[in-house]
């Protein structure tokens, strides 16, 4: 069987996944939901998209009646994320939706609960929890190929240019850096040392208050501490560029990875040499391996499910509020 998805935002990142997925075997475009006519046209034309398969904002919940879409892929700035899986749940169709999933947890467990009230499924764009490079290390790390992993350090960052883009705009991005980029690291830390952390701390720096608003940050430093005694140091920044690193260390040994979770190729190695794993384009291999969650019942090795990004979302809730008030801020995941 093969998931016939639309996609809904035809931005840059959505012509990504749409690219990407002209080589995918288990999943592919079929639709496309979109406020731009020329858009829509225009994705008809380059991937054979059917006139019925095509929607706008106002009349997607029509959906619900075309049996020939399986899923929707929900690409749009962040604080939108919220109102359209609810509706694409009630239209009854699996839902895929970008990271951050929602731009706080309270909104995050409503997304949860409305697609289980649906009994349709709701998977986040984790595409890191299918690269090769990535499941790598998580492969080592459960073969105690590091020994008990005590430190994950994470780094994310560009150079964000235009001040008018909606990435700068608290009300579609519900945040700065933290929300957009620093996100790779809070989940990062997760999978690479295979726990939930139980506190975290946080330190906010801004050198343009011009270009970032109240409540759009800049640079954000935070600590995560783990059950296990393992602690995570990360940064996210939208005012260095290049910054892309993930490394651990165990009483055995280390990974590394740089870049970590840019679109590839992906580069690491570890105390035993380099990782000498396969390239793949990231979001051809997600979509296929959904595909697979979602038509076959795979079990990804790293879950992809709305409940594994509330957990962001409650690390990212707590980092913003430790900002603030400088101190330790305990989390219940
Ligand atoms: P973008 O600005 O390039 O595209 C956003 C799209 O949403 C545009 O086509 C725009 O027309 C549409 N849109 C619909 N309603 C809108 C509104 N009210 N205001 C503004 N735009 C509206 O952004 P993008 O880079 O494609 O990011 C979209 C989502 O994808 C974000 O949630 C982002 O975090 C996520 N993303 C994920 C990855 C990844 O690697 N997983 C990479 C980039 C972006």
């Amino acid at each position: 069987p093969v998931l016939r998805v639309a996609i809904m935002g035809l931005g840059s990142y959505g012509t990504r996944v749409a690219e990407a997925m002209k080589t995918c075997t288990k999943a592919k475009l079929v639709g496309v939901i979109s406020g731009h006519p020329a858009k829509i046209t225009a994705w008809q034309a380059k991937y054979g998209i059917p006139e019925k398969n095509c929607y706008n904002y106002e009349n997607y919940d029509r959906i619900k009646d075309n049996p020939d879409i399986d899923a929707v892929y929900v690409i749009t700035p962040n604080a939108l994320h919220h109102n359209a899986v609810i509706r694409v749940a009630m239209a009854k169709k699996h839902v895929i939706c970008e990271k951050p999933m929602a731009v706080n947890a309270k909104e995050g467990q409503e997304m949860v609960d409305a697609c289980q009230n649906a009994g349709v499924r709701l998977l986040v764009g984790y595409r890191m929890h299918f690269e090769t490079h990535t499941l790598e290390i998580i492969r080592m790390r459960k073969a105690g190929e590091f020994g008990k992993v005590l430190f994950f350090q994470g780094l994310s960052g560009f150079t964000i240019g235009d001040p008018t883009q909606w990435r700068l705009n608290k009300a579609l991005s519900g945040g700065g850096s933290l929300m957009d980029i620093g996100i790779y690291s809070i989940n990062g830390s997760r999978y690479m040392i295979g726990e939930d952390p139980i506190w975290v701390t946080a330190q906010e720096t801004k050198t343009n208050p011009v270009k970032f608003k109240e409540g759009v940050d800049e640079t954000i430093q935070f600590q995560l501490g783990f059950p296990g005694g393992a602690v995570a140091s990360c940064l996210s920044t939208y005012s260095m560029n290049n910054l892309d690193r993930f490394f651990l260390n165990g009483t055995q040994g280390f990974a590394e990875l740089q870049p970590a979770t840019g679109y590839g190729p992906i580069q690491g190695r570890t105390n035993k040499g380099e990782l000498n794993q396969p390239i793949v384009t990231h979001q051809t291999v997600q979509m296929d391996e959904m595909a697979g969650i979602l038509l076959e019942g795979h079990q990804p090795i790293v879950a992809v499910d709305g409940l594994e990004a509330v957990k962001d979302l409650k690390i990212i809730d707590a980092i913003y509020q430790a900002t603030k008030s400088g101190e330790r801020v305990e989390l219940h995941l």
